[in-house]
């Protein structure tokens, strides 16, 4: 592209096109991107740039998979959409068997929809609605810990951490939630207690626990315990309370098992998945539930899940899921991601003590360098993509998710670019 038309677009971006999270305009230009392959994003000036995002955790196979590339053109051969009400297709049909199968135990029907925050919601709705139809109606709150996200419609984010999670500009607007503490990174028996004794009391108000296992992602990079996760099964089981489990960014191998939930063998009474479903291609959700939840809705008034978006089942998406998911099967994830880790762990440590670093953690294909301080954002992306890397930092967060398929040297280089970006920060 001639650098007339790359400007010309990019000033057409700044009059019109609103970008993630942003003012109108924006504080800085973004990038243009011509294309992508593999783990490399093509800037429309030349440069090319490792991906160190997966852009937002969900291209885990890279960029132009030729076998999901395959299965797009395929399924947009046959029909690339139909209406979900009174209809079905195949598609949908294998990726909600193939889900009920890699999913922990217990998880037996799938409803599939547009994005993981919807996702999110048609998790508390089922909630909502089995509480009720289970004769509860006044257990409407949901309890989580703090520094979590779940997404940014207006439920999801009352359950966001109340800091990362902007409550302050939401007061009086969002329900308001019962919080715990932050999970602690190692177990602590006082916690779990302390985790336990705020559920039993609010026991008659709460509809559903809601968590991310083992990692929280976008409110603020942060690993806990897995053992966590057997006291909140056990503490919520024992009062009635469902356990939804928020898998939508630690799903499909990010964490180095299948789903974060298997680190400690709990099977949630509703999971959320998202991002990488659909292998980075199209935006999917899809959200699990036991016979029970399902039973109990189904029986309640209105006599169904109230619920039905008009993408609901998008052919083309789940054909793509499928794909993914097939490429997904042969388990040589597994190592690939354990390669990954080395390689962010012998890379980032030497991070450890630098001056303005916090602190660095690395789990699964997660790398993260957490400051003493806020990035500067400009600086840091740009001190990145002079390494040849791109990163999308935030708050005091430089942390990086790649594509599975990352091999050693480029890992390598992500973890220069966190260092250069740490440096300019
Ligand atoms: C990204 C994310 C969401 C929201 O998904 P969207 O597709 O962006 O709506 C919800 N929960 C978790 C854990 C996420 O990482």
């Amino acid at each position: 592209m001639t650098p007339a038309g790359r400007e010309e677009l990019i000033a057409l971006d700044r009059a019109h096109v609103w970008h993630p999270y942003g003012p109108m305009p924006g504080r800085s230009d973004p990038y243009l991107v011509e294309s992508a392959a593999g783990v490399r994003l093509r800037l429309a000036d030349g440069r090319e740039l490792v991906d160190g995002m997966s852009s937002w955790w969900a291209a885990v196979h890279g960029y132009r998979h030729p076998v999901l590339d395959a299965a797009l053109a395929d399924q947009a051969g046959r029909m690339s959409h139909v209406m979900f009400g009174g209809l079905t297709h195949e598609p949908a049909i294998t990726l909600a068997r193939t889900l009920v199968e890699i999913t922990p135990p217990g998880l037996e029907h799938v409803f599939l929809c547009d994005s993981g925050s919807i996702g999110v919601e048609v998790a508390i709705k089922m909630a909502l609605q089995a509480q009720r139809a289970l004769g509860r109606p006044g257990r409407q709150k949901l309890a989580t810990w703090r520094g979590g996200y779940h997404g940014d419609t207006f439920h999801p984010m009352s359950v966001c951490d109340p800091e990362g999670g902007m409550h302050s500009l939401w007061t009086g607007v969002l329900p308001r939630q019962i919080f715990a503490g932050p999970p602690p990174a190692e177990f602590d028996q006082g916690y779990a207690d302390s985790l336990k004794s705020l559920i039993a009391a609010y026991a008659d108000d709460v509809a559903a626990v809601i968590i991310e296992p083992v990692v929280q992602g976008a409110g603020g990079m942060r690993f806990h315990h897995p053992e966590y996760l057997r006291v909140l099964r056990e503490v919520t089981a024992e009062h009635g309370i469902f356990l939804i489990f928020d898998e939508i960014a630690t799903g499909f191998g990010r964490t180095g098992r299948l789903f974060a939930a298997e680190h400690a063998g709990v099977s949630p009474d509703i999971l959320c998945l998202g991002k990488a479903l659909t292998g980075g291609y199209l935006t999917l959700a899809a959200t699990l539930c036991t016979p029970e939840v399902a039973a109990a809705i189904s029986a309640g008034e209105g006599g169904g899940l109230a619920h039905g978006p008009t993408f609901m089942g998008n052919p083309l998406a789940c054909a793509v899921a499928n794909a993914s998911l097939g490429l997904l099967s042969g388990g040589g994830w597994a190592d690939r991601v354990r390669m990954i880790e080395i390689g962010l762990k012998s890379g980032l440590e030497p991070l450890r003590g630098a001056p303005g670093v916090a602190d660095v953690r690395v789990l699964g294909a997660i790398g993260v360098v957490q400051l003493d301080h806020d990035v500067d954002m400009p600086h840091a992306t740009a001190a990145a993509v002079a390494e040849g890397v791109w990163l999308r930092p935030f708050r005091d967060l430089i942390y990086t998710m790649p594509p599975y398929v990352t091999d050693e040297t480029d890992v390598a280089r992500i973890t220069a670019g966190i260092a250069a970006a740490v440096a300019a920060s």
